[in-house]
């Protein structure tokens, strides 16, 4: 009785913990702890929920996708849902991952993974009518999002018309907006030099950018776009690719840009070497990443498997150690 009363309490308290934390993070776009520290609270949760399914609730935050819209712009609602990704720590997590899905589709034979650089930026939903950009919106709770179609069309590498003439007549195109690292170097620089709020980290100045009332404002950030999946699609076209892989290639003929070090694995030990070999390239690379996302490259497959209530189970993100990031939010905690 009292164990169990023990573990209500505890699990009222991490998930008020939790909820403040996403506030802060997704809403006000100034988190005041290292996404590690989040990270733990949030498995630490899971496990808890995992060992009482009968204390699980629908507004648990291990149920629910990022934040709530902002009411000061003006609202969208996704037609299709946009959900977030379950996080693998390790290459185990990450082997037990390809193992369930194994399992669940009932095939023992290696697996076709498309392989992402895991963008630390926001995501973001373009709709493309007749192959002009007519909305675009924040993810917000996954199902209402924040109108920012005039902010993202201030986007450098973002076409407001699509190319060629052999595309859905309807055509969400879904992907990170970013801040590249000079970019958000220089942005702090004269933060700094103005009196002004200096960002934790490209992601923050990101959001920050981007979720401006004044487009101008969003006009004047280093912000640029990679498109990673397609949302809704309406329309013939002649031929639909039927691989994820092959869509972001139909994307990029379309003339949106997708990150070029996206890649395919065949199999498990492909997806740990891809993984080892983006590490290694990280620091190199001119944006911040945060992990890998592995998914399973058959549309077929992947509607076959379908999803859980905030994140599809034919996707992984497998994240990276996170020292770096303590090092960057606790640098900015100094400095101001
Ligand atoms: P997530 O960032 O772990 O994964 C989902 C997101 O990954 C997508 O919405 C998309 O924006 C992004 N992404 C990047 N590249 C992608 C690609 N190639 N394909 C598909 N998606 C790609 O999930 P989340 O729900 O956005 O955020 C949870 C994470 O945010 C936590 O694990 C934590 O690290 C951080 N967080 C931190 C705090 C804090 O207070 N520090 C609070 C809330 C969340």
């Amino acid at each position: 009785m009292t164990q169990a009363v023990n573990i209500k309490e505890q699990l009222q308290q991490l998930r008020a913990q939790i909820n403040e934390y996403n506030y802060q993070y997704y809403v006000l776009d100034d988190p005041s702890v290292p996404d590690a520290e989040y990270d733990r609270l949030m498995r630490e949760l899971l496990a808890i929920e995992n060992d009482h399914p009968e204390l699980v609730e629908h507004d648990s935050p291990s149920q629910k996708v990022g934040g709530e819209a902002l009411r000061a712009f003006t609202q969208v609602e996704h037609q299709v849902p946009m959900l977030s990704l379950d996080n693998a720590f390790d290459d185990e997590e990450l082997k037990a991952f390809d193992k369930r899905i194994q399992d669940r589709l009932n095939q023992q034979v290696s697996l076709d993974y498309s392989c992402e650089p895991k963008l630390d930026g926001l995501a973001v939903s373009i709709l493309y009518e007749q192959g002009q950009l007519v909305q675009a919106a924040t993810r917000g709770d996954g199902r209402v999002g924040e109108n920012i179609t005039n902010n993202v069309k201030t986007i450098a590498n973002v076409p407001l018309s699509l190319r060629g003439n052999d595309f859905p007549a309807r055509l969400e195109v879904r992907g990170e907006v970013f801040m590249p690292k000079q970019g958000f170097e220089q942005l702090n620089l004269s933060q700094k030099e103005a009196g002004k709020k200096v960002f934790a980290n490209p992601r923050n100045a990101a959001a920050g950018s981007l979720r401006q009332l004044d487009p101008k404002i969003s006009a004047s950030r280093p912000l640029l776009f990679y498109a990673y999946s397609m949302g809704l699609v309406e329309g013939e076209i002649t031929a639909m690719a039927n691989s994820h892989s092959q869509r972001l290639m139909q994307l990029s003929e379309w003339g949106l840009p997708i990150c070029k070090e996206a890649s395919t694995a065949k199999g498990i030990d492909e997806c740990h070497a891809y993984f080892a070999k983006i590490g290694e390239a990280r620091s190199q690379l001119s944006y911040e990443i945060d992990g890998v996302v592995f998914k399973i490259d058959s549309i077929d497959l992947q509607n076959q498997l379908g999803f859980v209530s905030r994140a599809p189970r034919w996707a992984i993100a497998q994240k990276f150690p996170a020292q770096e990031q303590m090092t960057q939010l606790l640098d900015v905690e100094f400095q101001v």
